[in-house]
């Protein structure tokens, strides 16, 4: 080979080399390129994590942070080392805002400045601190004389022994303003109960029926009028806590009211029990006396107005006064010989058949009970009246009923009496009201003469 060809072929090596090299670093570049989303990923965080001191003026204007920038700054992340192009040069202090002054408390007005406690009462005066707007209104409250009473952080003053003390609250922001509560604890002044009294101390009574003396107890202002109810023998009577007292079966006992304040102070009835087998056919079923065409009285029955029902009865007339209805007696107790009288006057003026829809013979009458009232006008003419209504929707609040209600003459006997009520007592009433039955009804008997 010539030495010229041998300097063209070692050209020729070179420029290839030259090429493959310039090839191969287009290639790199191409692949780096498809990269790019991940490196501009890198790159924003970079940026974050760059000074707030290195951030441009406009991005953060500290006239426009309510924290001074000092403070923002120190949320910047430490970890960055770099020195800050421009030094954080901002003095804190001259970017926090002024605070007004605190404005003092200057008095306090309290609802009371004199309390007056028994032993174990306590009382809680109201404080109002003044200017309205001062900044601090906390109150410490204390007491000259703990012996005498106490208080409590809310200005509770309890009374804990006789004597007289000061109570003071005083502001906890001004300390030279408070204000002082005159506290006299006194000695509690107890009237114990003396002597009970009772309206009845004997009775009797048929199996099944109840009776409720009424108490009294003395001196009128005695502090406590507890009482507590106990019978000898509560298969004879028993006695709830009102001291109501049901017969059970035949025989006596003794039913006791002790004061709950003064256990040595009592009062005592005797109570007879009467079987009704042995009552001459007087009938209770459930506890009520009943007295319809089925079941008659003797003839020598004759208590009476019966006094329970006639307060129920004078209870019930307010009521009514106070609704605006105006209520009144025409008829309550009638004897044996009273309706025989009435009965017969009737028969001689529209016969006995029709006498007997609406006037009981003789023995029959519920009158006879003493349980029984005509209100205002025993008439047809009353039904439908505002009074007539008012007794039929409110009668057994006070523990009546109408006893012959509309619609019910083959099932009581007797025509619709919208002026005739009769006691049972208010939870009877109530349970007999409620359940929407005539008094046959709803114990399951009969209202038919024998003959
Ligand atoms: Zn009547």
């Amino acid at each position: 080979m010539s030495k010229s060809s041998t300097a063209l072929i070692f050209a020729l090596i070179i420029g290839i080399a030259v090429l493959a090299v310039v090839c191969a670093a287009s290639f790199w570049t191409f692949n780096n390129k498809s990269d790019s989303t991940d490196d501009a990923v890198e790159d924003s965080e970079e940026i974050n994590a760059v000074p707030v001191a290195a951030i441009p003026d406009d991005a953060v204007t500290m006239d426009e942070l309510s924290v001074p920038a000092a403070y923002a700054a120190d949320d910047v992340p430490k970890d960055v080392d770099e020195e800050p192009d421009e030094p954080l040069l901002i003095e804190p202090d001259a970017y926090v805002p002024a605070i007004p002054d605190e404005i003092p408390v200057t008095e306090i007005r309290l609802t009371t400045y004199d309390v007056s406690l028994y032993e174990g009462e306590s009382k809680m005066p109201i404080v109002t601190m003044y200017p309205e707007n001062a900044a601090d209104k906390g109150e410490i409250w204390t007491t000259s004389d703990e012996q005498v009473a106490s208080v409590d952080g809310l200005g509770l003053i309890k009374a804990v022994g006789i004597g007289k003390c000061t109570v003071t609250v005083t502001s906890v922001s001004s300390p030279d303003v408070k204000a002082d509560v005159a506290v006299e604890v006194k000695e509690r002044v107890y009237v114990p109960v003396e002597d009970i009294s009772l309206s009845t101390y004997e009775v009797t009574l048929y199996a099944g029926s109840s009776k409720m003396p009424i108490v009294t107890m003395y001196p009128k202002n005695a502090a406590d009028k507890s009482e507590i109810w106990t019978t000898s023998d509560d298969g004879v009577a028993t006695v709830d806590s009102l001291g109501r007292i049901t017969a059970v079966s035949e025989g006596n006992c003794t039913v006791t009211v002790t004061s709950a304040d003064s256990p040595e102070v009592r009062a005592e009835v005797s109570v007879s029990v009467i079987p009704t087998q042995e009552a001459q056919g007087i009938t209770y079923i459930n506890g009520i006396l009943v007295v319809n065409k089925t079941y008659a009285l003797p003839s020598d029955y004759n208590p009476g107005v019966n006094s329970e029902a006639k307060s129920a009865l004078d209870e019930m007339f307010e009521a009514a006064k106070n609704d605006g209805i105006s209520l009144w007696v025409v008829s309550g107790f009638r004897s044996y010989e009273t309706q025989k009288g009435l009965y017969n006057r009737y028969v001689n003026r529209d016969g006995k058949a029709e006498a007997d829809r609406y006037s009981a013979r003789p023995g029959h009458s519920e009158h006879q009970t003493g349980l029984a009232f005509d209100l205002n006008n025993a008439s047809s003419s009353f039904a439908g009246t505002p009074e007539a209504k008012w007794i039929e929707n409110n009668c057994y609040k006070y523990g009546f009923i109408v006893r012959y209600p509309s619609g019910k003459e083959s099932i009581t006997g007797f025509m619709y009496e919208p002026w005739h009520v009769r006691y049972l007592g208010k939870e009877t009433a109530q349970t007999v009201y409620d359940s929407g039955l005539t008094l046959e009804e709803y114990l399951g008997i009969d209202s038919k003469y024998a003959e």
